[in-house]
């Protein structure tokens, strides 16, 4: 393999552990697995350790008796799956329903929301089959106005989800929605919808890690797969102490995935970073000046949106997205940008101590929609990425469908929807795929100030 390559900078690869407030509040974490140390064999390789690696993992071991083991660059959970903010939340796609519905009709939209709906209901079902905690949060997901105009756009995505998939909503106006969620400058009206809730990411990577491991799975934590080769039938991973050989393969490095892995991803995906801070501990007296009642995780209507949730020790977790190199400095002048803007939308809080800020990558590419499925050029190769920022409910339920389609269970194939069947095509002169984020960036956030038009 003629060396792995990135779209960023390298400290965005550094498998240190990442300082997040998940990691500092977890504690003393249980080393999940041991290095891959010279030769070994399965029959499924999973390269990636998290949520959609170690579900895909968990499954394959305990429902069908195969014999999975799963090479991980950090410590297991240590990509997105660890660090996110804990909403789960949905649509993982970037088209509006009505876009989607275009492109893909009726019922193929809604057997999304569906595989969407059931992906949120997986996760607490692992959890208590599985027997670990998530600390769940809440009860829904809230979407609120940043400007006055976007309330009819919230409404008619209220009547959709409500007409179409089942979802029960409700829609509240600024001032309803200041007595019984919060007040804020970027506060216009606000949706509920009764599917999901707020959780802690790092709980769900490890409890599927420690669940995988009693099923039967080998886990390798610290075994960056460097070098890939076939020889026939079987998949040669490489690692820097060790060589692992498969029949199959399943690639679920999602945004943390380097050029020149496989010729078979190079080019289609988009690493995006975002980025969080959380303040310290917010007193009653603090929580009353925007007078904050709400547990449920919180997006706003920008299309650069702002993520936020109150967690259960009171501290405000604030997320946006990154900046487009990676390099440290940069992350620091986002950082500051991030307290800049958190001062702006919740001004009695400008100045309280930020206890936490870290960042990562998520995955997007071209199709707008997850890409699932089995390699068309190398059938023993299957894939599972671009859940557009919307992966604790997606990923899960992903690596699940992964693992029966690998097992080839009758109707696997068939259970995954159309919108998301399928790898995303290649970007043209993909090295400039960055500067396309850029201009599309840029394009949004003019837009998020004036709204001209609306966005279906
Ligand atoms: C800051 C942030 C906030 C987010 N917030 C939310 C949220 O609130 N709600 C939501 O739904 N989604 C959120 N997401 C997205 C969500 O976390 C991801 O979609 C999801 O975790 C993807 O899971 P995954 O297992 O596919 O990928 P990851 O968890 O990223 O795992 C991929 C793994 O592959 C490993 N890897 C890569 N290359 C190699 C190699 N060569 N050899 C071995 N291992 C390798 C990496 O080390 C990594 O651990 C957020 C993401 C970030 C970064």
């Amino acid at each position: 393999m003629a060396g792995l390559r990135s779209l960023y900078h390298e400290s965005l690869y550094d498998t240190a552990l990442v300082p997040s407030y998940w990691e500092e509040s977890y504690g003393a974490r249980q080393d999940h697995g041991t290095m891959l140390e010279g030769d070994a064999e399965c029959d499924v390789a999973i390269i990636g350790g998290g949520y959609t690696g170690l579900s895909a993992a968990l499954h394959l071991a305990r429902d069908f008796g195969i014999d999975v083991a799963v090479l991980e660059s950090g410590p297991m959970g240590w990509g997105a799956s660890g660090r996110n903010g804990g909403f789960n939340c949905l649509p993982a796609s970037k088209m509006t329903t009505n876009q989607m519905i275009r492109k893909y009709g009726l019922d193929d939209t809604k057997a999304f929301w569906r595989a969407q709906l059931d992906g949120v209901d997986l996760v607490e079902e692992l959890a208590q089959s599985e027997g670990f905690e998530i600390d769940r949060q809440g009860d829904g997901n809230l979407e609120v106005a940043h400007r006055p105009g976007m309330m009819a756009e919230l409404q008619e995505a209220a009547d959709q989800m409500t007409r179409l998939f089942g979802i029960e909503t409700r829609t509240f106006s600024a001032g309803a929605f200041a007595e019984i969620g919060y007040r804020s400058t970027e506060q216009f009206g606000a949706l509920h919808m009764k599917a999901g809730y707020a959780l802690n990411p790092l709980k769900l990577a490890l409890g599927l890690a420690g669940a995988a491991e009693r099923h039967g799975v080998r886990l390798h934590p610290h075994s960056t797969v460097t070098g890939w080769r076939k020889d026939g039938a079987w998949h040669l991973l490489e690692t820097a102490t060790g060589c692992l050989r498969a029949k199959r393969v399943l690639m679920a490095t999602n945004g943390f995935t380097r050029e020149g892995m496989h010729k078979s991803f190079d080019d289609r995906l988009l690493p995006v970073q975002s980025n969080i801070i959380t303040t310290r501990a917010l007193s009653p007296e603090e929580l009353a000046a925007h007078n904050w009642q709400v547990e449920e995780p919180i997006c706003n209507t920008r299309n650069m949106l702002f993520y936020f949730r109150m967690l259960k020790d009171r501290r405000l977790l604030f997320g946006a997205r990154g900046d487009w190199t990676g390099r440290p400095e940069d992350g620091r002048k986002m950082k500051a940008w991030m307290i800049k803007r958190l001062g702006e939308v919740f001004p009695h809080w400008r100045d309280v101590e930020i206890s936490h800020y870290w960042r990562g990558l998520v995955c997007m590419s071209q199709k707008l929609a997850p890409s699932l499925g089995r390699d068309e050029a190398d059938p023993s190769l299957f894939y599972s990425y671009g859940y557009h920022a919307n992966g604790v409910n997606t990923a899960p339920w992903s690596g699940r469908a992964m693992a029966r389609l690998i097992a080839g269970q009758e109707g696997a194939d068939a259970a995954i929807p159309a919108v998301m069947k399928g790898t995303a095509s290649r970007f043209p002169f993909a090295g400039l795929r960055i500067w396309y984020l850029r201009a599309a960036a840029s394009w949004y956030r003019w837009q998020d100030d004036r709204q001209l038009w609306p966005r279906n």
